[in-house]
This record gives C-alpha cells, sequence and structure tokens, in this order.
C-alpha cells in the first residue's frame, strides 16, 4: 500500500524544518544513524491519529545558485510534482510578503490541495494576525506555532481530509513491485530497458493511485511485475532533476511503494557514500534487496575480481549482509535474466510466513544449543515466538525479562532464524516482550 505525501512549502525563515521535525518527530533509528540518513533530513514517514503519510520539507532542496525567486518557485513545483498535498506556510508575524505571493502564483496553477498554514502564533493573542493571509487565496488559514507545537492537530486533520479513503489504493496482489535505485549513470535506465527487452509490456502509463509517478508493469514467465517509478529513471532536463537532494527524494518514494529495491552500484566506480545512505533507507523501510553490480562488462576481470567486490559490498553495507549479489551488464544483457528469478526469490522470502510451531521448534533447538547468558544472575527465558506479520516479516519474542535480551543475543537468533528459514534478500525483525 503506497502511502500519501504531504510536502511543505513557504519562503526562507517561516518555519519549515522546524515543522517538519516538530511532525516527524523523533524516528531516529540505529540503521539510518550508521548509514547517514538523518543528516539534513528532507523526507520522512510519519503518522497523525490513524494516518500514516510521507513528508517532505521542500526548503532543504538546495537549487544552487539560483536567484531567491527562482529558488523558492522551483520549491513549489517540486511540492507540485511529488506532494499528494500540499501545506503552504506562512509567518504570522510579518504578514504577507512578496514571496509569499510568489508562492500563491505557483500553487494556483495545481489542482492539488493546498492547506495553508500561519506559522509563528506563538500565543492565543496573536490570532488576529491571520486575517490578512485569506488574500492569498487558500481559504482559511490555520494559526499554528512550530516551536511551541501549537495548532498542529487542526492542521493535521485539515491535511489527512484529503488523503484517499484507505483500501481505495490497495494494489494488486499478485504484482511484484521493484524498483532500481542509485547514483546517476550507474545505469538504472540502461537495466531498465535491458530487463524489459521485448517481454511484454501490458501497460506503461500514469499508474494513478495517488501519485503522478509513472509505473511499468509486464509479465515475465507467467509472473507480473511492476517497475516502480521509472519516469524517475529518464531525463526530463528539468533544473532541479539534476540536484543530489531530489533525486534521493525520488528514490526514497521509489524505495516506499517496493517489495524488492534493486541497489544499483556501478561496477567500474565502486561504491560511494550515498549508496550507502540509500540502501540504508531500503533496510529500514523494511524492503527486500538485491544488489545489481552494472557495468561489469566494462570492468578489467581476473578470477578474484567478483570475490573481491563482494568483499567490498560486504564491508561498506554490513546491515545488509543477507542481500544477494548478482553482476550484470546492461550494455551486453549478460546476466539481466536471471534478476527476474532473483527478484522473484527474494518477493517470496519477504512475504514468507511460518508456521508457529515450526518457529518454536527451531527458537528451542536455538536454546538449547547456545543458551543465552545470564546477566547478574539471571536468564533470558523465551516462552513463545510468533510471527506478527510479513513483508517484512516481523516475529515477536515473548521473555520473562525484554532487558535480559542483548543485541548479540538477538542477532545470533535472526541467524538461526535465516538458517533455517532462508529468508535471503530480506530483513527480519524480532520484538521482544514481557509474557504478560
Ligand atoms: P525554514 O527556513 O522555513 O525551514 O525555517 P526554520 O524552521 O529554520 O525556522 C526559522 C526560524 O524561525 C528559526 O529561528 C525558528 O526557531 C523560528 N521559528 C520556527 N517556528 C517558530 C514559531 O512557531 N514561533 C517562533 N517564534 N519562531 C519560530
Ligand atoms: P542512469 O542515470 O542510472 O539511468 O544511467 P543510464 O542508464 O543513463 O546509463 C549511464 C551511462 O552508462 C550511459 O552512457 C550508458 O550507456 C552506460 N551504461 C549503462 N549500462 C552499462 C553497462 O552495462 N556497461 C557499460 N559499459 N556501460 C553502461
Amino acid at each position: 500500500m503506497s502511502k500519501p505525501t504531504v510536502a511543505i512549502v513557504g519562503r526562507p525563515n517561516v518555519g519549515k524544518s522546524t515543522i517538519f521535525n516538530r511532525i516527524v518527530g523523533e524516528r531516529i533509528s540505529i540503521v539510518e544513524d550508521v548509514a547517514g540518513v538523518t543528516r539534513d533530513r528532507i523526507y520522512s514517514s510519519a503518522d497523525w491519529l490513524s494516518h500514516d503519510f510521507n513528508l517532505i520539507d521542500t526548503g532543504g532542496i538546495d537549487i544552487g545558485d539560483e536567484p531567491f525567486l527562482e529558488q523558492i518557485r522551483l520549491q513549489a513545483e517540486i511540492a507540485i510534482e511529488e506532494a499528494d498535498v500540499i501545506i503552504f506556510l506562512t509567518n504570522g508575524r510579518e504578514g504577507v510578503t512578496d514571496a509569499d505571493e510568489q508562492v500563491a502564483k505557483i500553487l494556483y496553477k495545481t489542482k492539488k490541495p493546498v492547506v495553508l498554514a500561519v506559522n509563528k502564533i506563538d500565543n492565543p493573542d496573536m490570532r488576529d494576525m491571520i486575517y490578512d493571509f485569506y488574500s492569498l487565496g487558500f481559504g482559511d488559514p490555520y494559526p499554528i506555532s512550530g516551536s511551541h507545537g501549537i495548532g498542529l492537530g487542526d492542521l493535521l486533520d485539515a491535511v489527512a481530509e484529503h488523503f484517499p479513503e484507505k483500501g481505495e489504493v490497495d494494489e494488486e496482489e499478485d504484482v511484484i513491485r521493484f524498483s532500481l535505485i542509485g547514483r546517476p549513470n550507474v545505469g538504472k535506465s540502461s537495466l531498465v530497458n535491458a530487463l524489459l527487452g521485448e517481454e511484454r509490456v501490458i501497460v506503461s502509463d500514469v499508474a494513478g493511485t495517488t501519485t503522478d509517478a509513472i509505473d511499468t508493469t509486464y509479465e515475465f514467465e507467467g509472473q507480473k511485475y511492476k517497475i516502480i517509478d521509472t519516469a524517475g529513471m529518464r531525463k526530463k532536463g528539468k533544473v532541479y532533476e539534476n540536484m543530489e537532494k531530489y533525486s534521493v527524494l525520488r528514490a526514497l518514494k521509489a524505495i516506499d511503494r517496493s517489495d524488492v529495491v534493486l541497489i544499483v552500484l556501478n561496477g567500474e566506480e565502486g561504491i560511494r557514500e550515498q549508496d550507502k545512505r540509500i540502501a540504508g533507507y531500503a533496510e529500514e523501510a523494511g524492503k527486500g534487496i538485491l544488489f545489481v553490480v552494472n557495468k561489469w562488462d566494462a570492468v578489467e576481470k581476473d578470477e578474484k575480481t567478483m570475490n573481491r567486490f563482494t568483499e567490498d559490498i560486504r564491508k561498506n553495507f554490513l546491515f545488509l549482509d543477507y542481500a544477494p549479489i548478482a553482476f550484470v551488464s546492461a550494455k551486453t544483457k549478460q546476466r539481466v535474466k536471471t534478476l527476474f528469478d532473483q527478484i522473484q526469490m527474494i518477493s517470496e522470502n519477504h512475504a514468507m510466513r511460518i508456521q508457529s510451531s515450526v518457529l518454536n521448534e527451531v527458537i528451542e533447538d536455538a536454546v538449547a544449543r547456545n543458551p543465552a547468558p545470564s546477566d547478574k544472575g539471571r536468564r533470558l527465558r523465551i516462552y513463545y515466538v510468533t510471527q506478527v506479520s510479513v513483508k517484512p516479516p516481523v516475529f515477536i519474542v515473548f521473555v520473562n525479562d525484554p532487558e535480559l535480551m542483548h543485541f548479540s543475543y538477538e542477532r545470533f537468533l535472526q541467524n538461526r532464524l535465516r538458517e533455517s528459514f532462508g529468508f535471503e534478500g530480506t530483513p527480519i525483525r524480532l520484538i521482544t516482550r514481557a509474557r504478560s
């Protein structure tokens, strides 16, 4: 199921990143931290009551040397392109400025819903300041205070009213959705072309869920696949297309909508920091992962080259040791067809459900062979394990005291599950709970 996307736009200093951080809250995870995803975050999942959505701070997309007005114009265009609902943020203390009017002018052109918010209304006495903002033509302005966390509930209620009904955007069950993610020029578009080859393309148009993402659906050996955001791989010639933050944003959105993510690396150039950041996000989002080393035709090889590259990947992506690696060439099409089998295998593992009886046998056996170490005289006791969800597989481990479950023992149990059930290519999660 894809989540709706909300973008915050507005001129500098109105409080966009303050609001972003407020709404997103503390979602920093270890994996994200290690991979450096949290630095200058401009995109994150968020929730409000029962609504899950993705949030973008367009102010964080650096548009280079363009003049001031051009920058905010481009940011507003990005919001229109990427979001389902737009929060237009202004500063109540300064009233309506020329720059606000410029933003408004761009937003008039979209049919997407725009919710107007007036920030820095830190106390009730200041509410009169919002009247000026009716002149922008977006209906009732919502008074908020980012620094005090006031009014955000009402604002998000208004935003959520524009979300599609749950169930409305459900995707077909029998389709495997995957995306190709990687730095510019690693060969993503070439790979898509090689993958599609002469295979029958069922549709290649705007598969409008809630966004304008363009997906390509096709069939290979009786299995339907959907390549997510094929359009993001084409060069569209917009000024902001080449901004790193923008391409990362596109990638993150595509990852969110995928079952399996192909992390495309350039065999000629090796691994870069940006590759790691994106991989970290795919892991965090709980997606199936396949490394694809492309341009293998252009690499000077001896019998050790593949092993060396494999080691390099394992060293750089420590938390992704379960992801298989394929060495391909989009140019010569070498091994490109084998990607389908891999994607299918990963997708099955990603959706695998293990019977509780079998699961508990494996865990009991693991514990018998390697009991949990005791901690200050107390020992972890595992009573029962059950799988609570798929995509990715999540297991709840009921124990006497969750504090006694240490990282290394959890890792051991995970590895036992992997050895027994072969979760190749998919992250799995263990949640430890006290038995009530
Ligand atoms: P951005 O450029 O739009 O992302 O704005 P920032 O989030 O960086 O905020 C700009 C400045 O406004 C910072 O100094 C914030 O602390 C301040 N600010 C943000 N929200 C509020 C608010 O609700 N009230 C007040 N008084 N200041 C705020
Ligand atoms: P994208 O930006 O990741 O979509 O990369 P493109 O598909 O546009 O490819 C970038 C460049 O790499 C183009 O000049 C391609 O011809 C070249 N390229 C792509 N795949 C291969 C490959 O397997 N081998 C070689 N030698 N070049 C490739």
